[in-house]
């Protein structure tokens, strides 16, 4: 049977996921409202992905027959003042969430709960390609710089990124 703590840390988890897509949901609103369709796309399939990683740890939690306790989701931020800003958020949002998968880790090995640390390797393995996604996006937008042109580079270039 799994642990309460575990399953109270599982659950804490599940909110944090929620919240990462309503972020990245909020900042593709941002950027449809600026006419920047393809940032608007790739951040859209961003806020899918941390929906489908909360249905995870939902049907883990099930499985092991702990209790789903869905949470308060904060509102995000609404405004956002470049593309540049929101790619350096998501970056350190990916880096907050990567240090809240590794202390869940962490709580699984001293629990030693085997089953779940198993099941936590596919996030800290997906933690690593989010931070190197959201880095390689970031270096791209510096390197470019904020001219139209390199905005409009970047917009079809986002675009281009399927579900
Ligand atoms: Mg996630």
């Amino acid at each position: 049977m799994i642990s309460k703590k575990m399953v109270d840390a599982i659950n804490a988890q599940i909110q944090a996921e929620l919240y990462s897509a309503y972020l990245y949901l909020s900042m593709s609103a941002d950027c449809e409202a600026k006419n920047l369709k393809g940032f608007a796309s790739w951040l859209k399939i961003q806020y899918q992905e941390e929906t489908s990683h909360a249905m995870k740890l939902i049907a883990y939690l099930q499985e092991r027959g702990g209790g789903v306790e869905l949470r308060t989701i904060d509102a995000p931020p609404t405004c956002f003042k470049s593309h540049m800003e929101i790619f350096e958020q998501v970056l350190a949002h990916e880096k907050h969430v990567t240090a809240l998968i590794n202390t869940l880790y962490e709580q699984a090995v001293d629990a030693k709960d085997f089953a779940t640390q198993i099941f936590l390797q596919w996030f800290v393995n997906e933690q690593v390609e989010e931070v190197a996604t959201a880095s390689a996006i970031l270096e791209r937008i510096k390197m470019l710089g904020d001219k139209g042109s390199a905005i409009l580079y970047l917009d079809k270039e986002l675009g281009k990124r399927g579900a």
